[in-house]
């Protein structure tokens, strides 16, 4: 296996760090970047450092457990998330986590992230999961993301931030500043007064040629062939118990139709799904309309 480069990865993880930074992803000493050097050997950020500003001679190195083994400043306090993916996902060089504002209102707000509403998203990310909060820094933290990183290479942390991952620094930054830039579209919209989503069809194509270009998505794997593709249904099973609601966004329309349906004949036609999440739609769907109708007033 050729040797990396040890200075010019170094170098890479100042200018993501740059671009973090300079992007509003990373307040003050927020943020920090990791990269897989060989089987027992990372490189990482330090902490109380400015990761707009950082030169190679900055960054620290750590073994798998966390342990720091080089690096005149103190490695990350994070770093133990950073490794939980690396030793889950053992093809992931780098992993990049802060705390970009627009991705964070709905880490915050315990939102579940639309689907089925822009093109390159439904190619790129796919269903974007929340863990359960934790107080940073432990392992108990780091292991917020274990039922959800082998699924999706970008995760939002819930009242926290981001943490997305990949084989080169860049490729693990992209997801976090693709992920921001939806939830930034997805707000402005809302507060234009609409949201329109795809229908099932329309976004079916684009999974086609998101399996056609060699990307993997969750919803294409074994198990989900009948899942509603726009219905968020990947993660939803995590979300009672991690807090999340849907309450800014309305459900995809495939779901009120169906829930429509469900009221009339009984037990609707159904995708395969329990019946929980149609009710809970169900329950969703009047409950908004009742209290639409009571704002008329
Ligand atoms: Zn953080």
């Amino acid at each position: 296996m050729e040797k990396p480069n040890i200075h010019k990865l170094k170098q890479e993880m100042c200018e993501i760090g740059r671009r973090i930074y300079a992007k509003g992803f990373a307040a003050g000493n927020d943020g920090n970047i990791s990269f897989r050097l060989g089987e027992n050997e990372v490189l990482c950020t330090p902490t109380m450092v400015c990761k707009g500003f950082m030169s190679p001679d900055y960054i620290c190195t750590v073994d798998m457990e966390g342990k720091q083994l080089s690096g005149n400043r103190k490695r990350t306090s994070e770093v133990l998330l950073h490794l939980a993916i690396m030793k889950e996902r053992p093809e992931i060089k780098s992993v990049v986590h802060c705390h970009p504002p627009h991705a964070t209102a709905f880490a915050v707000a315990r939102e579940p992230i639309p689907q089925c509403v822009l093109p390159e998203v439904e190619v790129f990310l796919g269903d974007v999961p929340i863990t359960k909060y934790e107080t940073p820094g432990g392992q108990k933290f780091a292991d917020t993301i274990l039922p959800f990183v082998k699924k999706t290479n970008v995760i939002i942390l819930a009242n926290h931030g981001t943490v997305s991952f990949g084989e080169t620094v860049e490729k693990a930054y992209w997801w976090t500043e693709i992920l921001d830039a939806y939830c930034r579209i997805l707000m402005l919209s809302k507060q234009l007064g609409r949201v329109s989503y795809f229908s099932e069809g329309e976004t079916r194509e684009l999974l086609d040629l998101k399996s056609k270009w060699g990307y993997a998505d969750a919803r294409l794997a074994p198990g989900m062939e009948n899942c509603d593709i726009c219905a968020n249904d990947v993660f939803r099973d995590s979300w009672q118990a991690s807090g999340i609601e849907r309450k800014a966004f309305d459900p995809p329309p495939s779901m009120a139709r169906k829930s429509g349906s469900a009221s009339n004949a009984g037990v609707g036609s159904s995708s395969g799904s329990s019946a929980g999440p149609d009710a809970e739609t169900l329950i969703q769907t009047i409950t908004d309309r009742v209290l639409a109708a009571l704002s008329q007033r």
